[in-house]
C-alpha cells in the first residue's frame, strides 16, 4: 500500500473516492518522485458530481447577489488565512516557486473571490422606455450548473478566474483541474467545507482529459464550459461542444511576440522583458517566445539580454532567491528540449541554457530542471515559417530576431495562427499606438507586461480561443440575458 499523500473528489460537500477506486499519481516536479495520489474520476464520479450541483442550483440561484457575494468573500478570508499553506502545496505540485505562488497565484485567487464579489454587489440591469406606456428591462439569469476545466501552469489562479464569476452570478459548478496539478484544488474544497458552503454548489472531480473532462463536456445537464488549456484540447471541446449547443469559453495556446524597437528604454525595461520571457518557467501562455529586436540594437540587446538571463537562479522552489523552479512533468521537459534539439540541427545558436542547471543539491537531481534558453541564428533572422517560430513550445526557450522596418515586424509577429498577447518596447506614442492597431492579439501590452486589470476583457484571437472572460464578459458566459417588455395603463 502505498503512503502517498492522497486526495479525493469534492461532491455534494462532502469528500468523496471515485466510484472505480483508481487513482493516478503525480510527480514533485523538484524530485522526480511520485507525491500525490489523484482520482482517476469517470463518467459516474461526474455524473454524481453534476446531480449535486443540479440540485443546488435553484436554492443558490435564488440568493441575493449580496448574499453570494458574502460567501465568496468568506471564501477569500479563508485562503488568505491559509495563503502559506497553499503557496507550498502549489510550488510542490507545479514547481513554481515558493515566492512567485505568494505573490502572484494565490494572492490572484482570493482577489478573483473579492473582485468578482464586489462586481455582484454593484451590478445594475438595464431598462429601457419604449413610448410612454412601454418599457422593457433586462433579467441577467443564472444558466444552471458551469463545468469549468483549468491547466497545470496556473493551477489554482485560473480555476478561481472560473469558479468566482460562475458562483458570484448564481450558477453551481463542476470543476476539473488539471491532472497534472490538483493539490490546491483540493485545499480550496476544504475551504468551501470549511466556510460551509452549501452542499453542491462547488464541486470538484479530478482525474484524466479525456475521462473526467471529456465526460463533463459531453454532460447533456452542463449547458456552459469555461476551458483553458491547449490549442489541440480546445478544438476537440468545440467538436464535443457544438452539437450540444453549448456555450463556450476557450482561453488556448499563444506565441506571443516582444517587439523591441530601437528607441526602447532598456536601461529601465529589460528586467522586465526577462522577466515577460521566463516567469513561471516560461510557463506563462502570455509569455513572450519570439523576440523581434532592431536592428540597430540587435547585437548590444542580445548581449544584455543574456547576461541577464544567466544571472537568474534556477533551482529549489523553496529558496527565496529562486526564479525559476523545475518544469512541471517529465513529459513536458522532453517535449521542450526536443525543441531545442530541433534548434541545434537546424543550425541556430544555443545562446545560454538548453541543460539542467549543474551542482543541483542531491535531492534536485532527478527534477525536471531547464536552464533559460536563448536561441538565435547567425544570420540575426530568424525563418518565421521554423517550427520553433511557430509552435508553442511553453516553456524557458525565447528566440531572437533582427527587424529592419515596422511593417516587416508587424507582419512577423503575426504569422503564426496564435494570437494571445504581445508586447512593445518604445518610447514612441505612435508607434505603439500603431503597433496595438496592427498586431493580432486579445492583449497588447506597451512597456510593460501581465499588468492586468481583472475589469477588462482577457482572452485571445485566431487558435488563441473564442470569447472573453472578464467583469462584463464573464457576466455574459455565465448568464442569459433575457428581455421583458411591459405594456401598462388602459389601452386607447
Ligand atoms: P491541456 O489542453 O492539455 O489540458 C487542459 C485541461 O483540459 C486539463 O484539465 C485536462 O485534463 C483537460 N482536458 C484534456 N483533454 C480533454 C478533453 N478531451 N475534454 C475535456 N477536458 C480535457 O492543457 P495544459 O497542458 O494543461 O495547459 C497548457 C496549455 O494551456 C498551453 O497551451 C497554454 O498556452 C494554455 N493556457 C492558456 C491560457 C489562456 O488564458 N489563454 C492560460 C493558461 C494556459
Amino acid at each position: 500500500m502505498s503512503s502517498l499523500r492522497q486526495i479525493e473528489n469534492f461532491i455534494n460537500g462532502r469528500f468523496v473516492s471515485p466510484q472505480s477506486a483508481a487513482y493516478l499519481t503525480s510527480d514533485n516536479p523538484s524530485s522526480g518522485e511520485a507525491h500525490l495520489r489523484v482520482p482517476r474520476s469517470a463518467s459516474a464520479d461526474v455524473a454524481a458530481a453534476v446531480q449535486a450541483a443540479r440540485d443546488a442550483f435553484p436554492a443558490w440561484s435564488a440568493l441575493r447577489a449580496e448574499e453570494r457575494a458574502d460567501w465568496l468573500t468568506r471564501i477569500a478570508d479563508q485562503i488568505d488565512a491559509r495563503a502559506e499553506e497553499f503557496a507550498e502545496a502549489e510550488s510542490l505540485d507545479q514547481g513554481k516557486p515558493v515566492k512567485l505562488a505568494r505573490q502572484m497565484d494565490i494572492a490572484r485567487a482570493s482577489t478573483n473571490f473579492r473582485f468578482f464579489a464586489g462586481v455582484v454587489r454593484q451590478e445594475l440591469s438595464v431598462a429601457a422606455p419604449l413610448d410612454a406606456r412601454t418599457f422593457s428591462y433586462v433579467r441577467r439569469e443564472p444558466i444552471g450548473v458551469a463545468g469549468l476545466i483549468s491547466p497545470w501552469n496556473l493551477p489554482l489562479y485560473l480555476l478561481t478566474w472560473k469558479l468566482a464569476p460562475a458562483l458570484a452570478y448564481g450558477n453551481t459548478a463542476v470543476a476539473k483541474p488539471s491532472e497534472l496539478t490538483s493539490l490546491t484544488a483540493s485545499l480550496l474544497a476544504e475551504v468551501f467545507r470549511d466556510v460551509g458552503l452549501p452542499p453542491g454548489v462547488a464541486n470538484l472531480v479530478f482525474g484524466l482529459g479525456a475521462e473526467a473532462g471529456q465526460a463533463l463536456v459531453e454532460h447533456p445537464d452542463v449547458p456552459v464550459i469555461s476551458f483553458t488549456g491547449g490549442t489541440v484540447t480546445g478544438r476537440k471541446l468545440a467538436i464535443t461542444a457544438a452539437p450540444l449547443l453549448k456555450k463556450l469559453s476557450l482561453e488556448l495556446g499563444g506565441k506571443n511576440p516582444t517587439l523591441v524597437f530601437d528607441d526602447a528604454n532598456l536601461d529601465r525595461d529589460l528586467a522586465a522583458i526577462v522577466r515577460s520571457s521566463f516567469l513561471n518557467q516560461g510557463e506563462i501562455c502570455l509569455c513572450g517566445s519570439r523576440l523581434y529586436v532592431h536592428a540597430k540594437i540587435y547585437e548590444s540587446f542580445v548581449e544584455r539580454f543574456v547576461r541577464e538571463v544567466e544571472s537568474l537562479k534556477v533551482g529549489d522552489p523553496r529558496d527565496p532567491e529562486t526564479f525559476m523552479g523545475p518544469l512541471v512533468s517529465r513529459e513536458h521537459l522532453v517535449k521542450v528540449k526536443s525543441y531545442i534539439a530541433w534548434a541545434k540541427d537546424a543550425g541556430l545558436q544555443v545562446r545560454t541554457g538548453g541543460e539542467a542547471p549543474v551542482n543541483l543539491p542531491e535531492a534536485l537531481r532527478g527534477g525536471f530542471f531547464l536552464r533559460p534558453t536563448v536561441i538565435t541564428s547567425a544570420t540575426k533572422r530568424l525563418d518565421q515559417t521554423n517550427k520553433i517560430q511557430q509552435e508553442e513550445v511553453f516553456g524557458p526557450v525565447v528566440t531572437i530576431s533582427a527587424f529592419e522596418t515596422f511593417d516587416e515586424v508587424i507582419a512577423q509577429a503575426n504569422s503564426t495562427r496564435y494570437g494571445l498577447s504581445a508586447s512593445v518596447w518604445t518610447e514612441s506614442l505612435s508607434r505603439a499606438h500603431e503597433a496595438a492597431a496592427r498586431l493580432h492579439a486579445g492583449t497588447v501590452w506597451v512597456n510593460g507586461w501581465m499588468l492586468r486589470d481583472l475589469r477588462l476583457p482577457f482572452g485571445g484571437v485566431k487558435d488563441s480561443g473564442l470569447g472573453r472572460e472578464g467583469q462584463l464578459d464573464s457576466l455574459h458566459l455565465f448568464t442569459e440575458p433575457k428581455t421583458v417588455t411591459i405594456r401598462y395603463g388602459d389601452a386607447t
